[in-house]
């Protein structure tokens, strides 16, 4: 069938148009490049197949977003495309911005067409003109501007910015909107000096332009070379980049720096979060997680002998893959239902194809005990826990009149101390955030700059009263705890607290424009 050329838009998902958001609703396929917002994906009928068309090594993609040329991988996904198309797939080829302002996607149709592949172009918000807008720019104004034009920074020998005739863009005037530019700028400044555009022209740089993670930054030609900011960004070159006509709200943590102690292989969802809100994340795992003492032997006899048992609970989601990992399937399970505390050892679950029989409304172990049926006779329950948490879920059980077989399924063991520019950056942040009482252990274990302890940032927030009730025992003031034990709410009590502990004048970074 046809293959549909989609422009995503620039980065806010909002800016998709609608007969994009209709395509990628029946898509059997979508396609799509790196700087495409994951949340569109989301559009896809359930059981599209996504494919991601812009992979790189992780390292490379740190440094380089958008402006690695991929020559070969290019022509990978024209091949895909042909051959997803004859299939008699309907296909999205979900693109940054608008498919045909150096997307490439003039090569896709080309090779679409040369083939027979009927295709279709669906025209996206392009990133060339929706950065600066959200930066409050407009690429032309009356008397400032009559023109713009939108270059590529990224032509001829890397590192020199030629194969564009700079000079010349110089003297023809107007407003420039350079793409792919950051590598070069210096250079690319340069030369258009060098055309006869002033040393003093005002220049604009947006990074991840409509995201909530845009920065952008004024300065001037003879100074775009030393711009902090990284690739995806626009640079506007001439005056209507002295223009400010900012109207963005800056996300709610901007200019926040936030610490997250969990495991990295958990803090995921957190960081995203805290990233969306507009926190800057410092990773710092406090804790790791290792096989019980007895190298796991207890917990394989427990998840053998799964099937004598009418509940398995779990309050963590370690416990849930470690115990999980252990069965064949969940036919091991027999009739054994299962019960979970909150949403993220749901989730857990949800990786291996299971649904909890047992949520309760108060997502602590109190809350779960509480939920639980009353005991049949006979009817036990199995435990996978942690080594070392205080569970209130086998006391509440147990004076339930549930039988409760405890079961170590990990521990958690204290991280290696950070290097010392990372505690100095612990330090020095705004707000830390304590996701399980052996997050606060491991942090007030850590130790800090000169071999003293490692200080905990101003704010401290907590995941929940269990946690709270750890980190004040342990001497930590608790300014924030999440209403509910989630990645969200734990995010939205902390922007809750920073909106709060503002004063009326407005403390710094409160409202006002997305910018350095
Ligand atoms: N087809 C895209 C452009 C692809 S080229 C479009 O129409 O927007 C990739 C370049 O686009 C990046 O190097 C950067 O210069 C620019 N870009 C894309 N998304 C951006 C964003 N959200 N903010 C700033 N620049 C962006």
């Amino acid at each position: 069938m046809t293959v549909y050329l989609v422009g995503a838009g620039p980065g806010d998902p909002g800016l998709l148009t609608r007969r994009g958001a209709d395509l990628l609703a029946r898509a059997d396929v979508v396609v799509y490049d790196r700087l495409v917002d994951r949340s569109l994906l989301a559009l896809a009928p359930e059981g599209a197949e996504l494919v991601d068309a812009g992979k790189q090594p992780a390292e490379e993609r740190a440094r380089t977003p958008v402006e690695r040329p991929g020559a070969t991988r290019q022509d990978e996904i024209n091949e895909l495309l042909v051959s997803l198309g004859r299939a008699g797939r309907t296909v999205v080829r979900l693109k940054g911005g608008d498919p045909f302002v150096f997307g490439r996607g003039g090569e896709e149709a080309e090779a679409l067409g040369a083939a027979g592949v009927p295709y279709e172009v669906v025209p996206g918000v392009t990133s060339a003109f929706a950065a600066p807008a959200y930066a409050g720019i407009p690429v032309t104004h009356r008397g400032l501007s009559t023109s713009v034009t939108v270059v590529t920074g990224h032509v001829g020998t890397p590192g020199t910015g030629d194969g564009v005739r700079w000079e010349d863009l110089a003297r023809a005037g107007g407003t420039l909107v350079i793409l792919m530019g950051m590598a070069t700028r210096a250079e690319i400044a340069r030369r258009l000096v060098a055309g006869g555009r002033s040393p003093g022209t005002p220049v604009a740089v947006v990074e991840w332009g409509t995201t909530p993670a845009q920065r952008s930054t004024r300065t001037t030609l003879e100074h775009l070379g030393d711009v902090n900011l990284d690739s995806p960004s626009v640079i506007v070159v001439g005056p209507v980049a002295g223009l400010d006509l900012s109207w963005l709200a800056a996300p709610p943590l901007a200019g926040w720096s936030v610490v997250v102690t969990r495991p990295r292989d958990q803090s995921a969802e957190l960081t995203e979060a805290l990233g969306t809100a507009g926190a800057r994340v410092l990773e710092v795992p406090t804790i790791a997680v290792a096989d019980p003492e007895d190298g796991g032997v207890a917990l394989a006899e427990a998840a053998a002998g799964v099937a004598a048992y009418r509940w398995v609970a779990f309050t963590s989601a370690n416990a849930v893959h470690r115990f999980m990992a252990l069965l064949r399937d969940a036919r091991d399970l027999r009739t054994a239902s299962l019960a979970v505390v909150g949403s993220a050892t749901a989730a857990a679950l949800a990786d291996h194809g299971l649904v909890p029989d047992l949520v309760p409304d108060r997502a602590t172990g109190e809350g779960l005990a509480a939920a639980f049926p009353d005991p049949a006779p006979g009817a036990r329950v199995l435990f996978p826990r942690a080594d070392a948490a205080r569970e209130s879920l086998p006391s509440g059980l147990r004076r339930r009149g549930w039988p409760v077989d405890e079961v170590v399924a990990y521990r958690t063991v204290p991280a290696p101390d950070p290097p010392a520019e990372v505690a100095r950056l612990v330090e020095e942040a705004d707000a830390v955030t304590f996701t399980s009482p052996s997050t606060v252990a491991g942090f007030l274990a850590m130790t800090g700059p000169g071999g003293r302890p490692l200080r905990a940032p101003p704010v401290v927030a907590s995941i929940g009263p269990v946690t709270t009730r750890a980190a004040r025992d342990a001497g930590l003031a608790v300014a924030v705890e999440a209403g509910s034990p989630s990645a969200a709410d734990l995010v939205a009590a902390l922007v809750d607290h920073r909106l709060g502990a503002r004063t009326p004048s407005g403390s710094p970074g409160a409202a006002g424009r997305p910018g350095p």
